[in-house]
Formats: C-alpha cells, sequence, structure tokens
C-alpha cells in the first residue's frame, strides 16, 4: 500500500537539504516512522508548524523506498504550542520525547504512543506540575518496556515489604538480607510517592513536601539513566 494515513506525535526533527527536514513520529498504528516533510522549512509551507516536536497530528504518508514522504498533516491537539511556551513544561517534554525515542528504538507500541499523547496533554494543561509529570511517565514509560520497578517487594527475592533500601541495579527497594551495605535508604513516604507516580495515582501525590519530592526525582533520574544509559542528554537540562 503506497500511501498510508495515521495519528503521530512528533518526537524530532532535523534538517535536509535545503528546506525540506526529516521528521522522527511515535505513529498510533505503525511503530516510530522517520519520514520527510518536503518545503517544511518555507515560511509558506502548507504544514505551518504542524510538525514540531510535540505536535499531535493526523498525517498522510507516501511510502518511499528508502524514507516514507508526508504528503498531509492536520493537527489534533495543540500541546505543542503551550508546551514550547513555557520553558519548564519545554525542557520536561523534550525529557519524555527522548525516552520515547530511545525505547521504541526497536518498534513502537500504541501503550507507549497513548502514554506520551496523555502525558503531553497533562503537561500542557499543567494539572499536577511538570515535575511530577515526568517522573510518573519515566516510570510508567519504563514498566511498558518491561523494566518495571518494585517499591513494595524485595525486587531481588520478592520478600514481601515493606523496604527501604534502593538498589537501581536491582530493580528497585530490596530487602536488607539482599541489600549491600551502604546501599541508600528511602524514607516511607518517598517510596509511597514512587507508587503512586508508577500507578497514576494522583491524589496521593499532592500534598507531598518539596524534599519527598526531591528525592523521588534522584530515584527515577538514576533508574532511568541505569536501563538507557547516560544518553538522555535532555534529562540533564530539566531544573529540579
Ligand atoms: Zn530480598
Amino acid at each position: 500500500m503506497p500511501v498510508y494515513r495515521d495519528d503521530v506525535v512528533v518526537l524530532r526533527t532535523q534538517k535536509l537539504g535545503e528546506a525540506d527536514r526529516i521528521v522522527t513520529m511515535l505513529t498510533r498504528q505503525h511503530g516510530k516512522v522517520r519520514a520527510v516533510a518536503k518545503g517544511v522549512r518555507r515560511t509558506a509551507s502548507k504544514f505551518g508548524a504542524r510538525l514540531e516536536p510535540f505536535m499531535v497530528a493526523d498525517v498522510q504518508l507516501w511510502e518511499g523506498r528508502s524514507l516514507d514522504v508526508i504528503t498531509q498533516a492536520e493537527s489534533i491537539a495543540s500541546y505543542g504550542a503551550l508546551i514550547t511556551a513555557d520553558y519548564p513544561s519545554y525542557t520536561v517534554a523534550s525529557a519524555m520525547v527522548e525516552t520515547a525515542d530511545k525505547l521504541t528504538e526497536a518498534e513502537g507500541s500504541l501503550q507507549q504512543y497513548l502514554l506520551l499523547v496523555g502525558a503531553l496533554r497533562s503537561l500542557s494543561r499543567r494539572e499536577h506540575g511538570a515535575g511530577l509529570t515526568l517522573d510518573s511517565y519515566l516510570l510508567r514509560a519504563l514498566s511498558m518496556a518491561g523494566w518495571a520497578p518494585s517499591f513494595q517487594d524485595c525486587a531481588r527475592c520478592g520478600a514481601r515489604g515493606a523496604h527501604s533500601a534502593m538498589v537501581v541495579q536491582a530493580g528497585g527497594i530490596v530487602c536488607d538480607d539482599c541489600a549491600a551495605p551502604g546501599s541508600p535508604r528511602l524514607d516511607p513516604a518517598t517510596i509511597t510517592l514512587l507508587g503512586s507516580l508508577l500507578t497514576g495515582d494522583w491524589e496521593h501525590t499532592k500534598s507531598t513536601p518539596p524534599q519527598t519530592r526531591a528525592q523521588a526525582t534522584g530515584v527515577v533520574a538514576a533508574y532511568t539513566q541505569w536501563h538507557l544509559g547516560r544518553g538522555l542528554r535532555s534529562l540533564e537540562h530539566v531544573s529540579r
């Protein structure tokens, strides 16, 4: 089938020649797609600003030999403009799309698409604060990729929690028998917050004090970097 249509969220773009761009998109049904948007860098481009990062669009593509070509793009949601106008939201959204890009290297999935679009929508509406939205997104995206952390029972031997030692390499909280000497210990409130962020239990996140959030953010950042490597550049720009 030479022409197909799909809903997409734009992850990133790169220049191609004088006026074109290669657009990397996570799609609802076709996984991750890299496609050419012709003439998109001209001021009179028919695509306007619809193919910028964080934009959600209904796109028509023509199957090319190496790269597909975008022939139409209609905006579905205006999250992108709202996010780009607010610097903290922009840095958080950048970390989200970079994470999505890395997690879908082999193949994209409908779940990853829906999670990312939902997180961008929530971010643009300022529903939960940018930092909490990012931490929740990271935990859930990594879980979908097969790296679900444990914040209750021991991640190594399965012993019933509650425990307090955090071992990122083991996949979460571990019991005292499994913890190496010197393993960092988390406050019970931090472990509760991490569990709430993982399940999307936003009610419980609201009244958490700054130091609890900061400790949780440190755990999420370490956990993310353990699985994705140090290459996640945009996470370093997020002010915490
Ligand atoms: Zn154990």
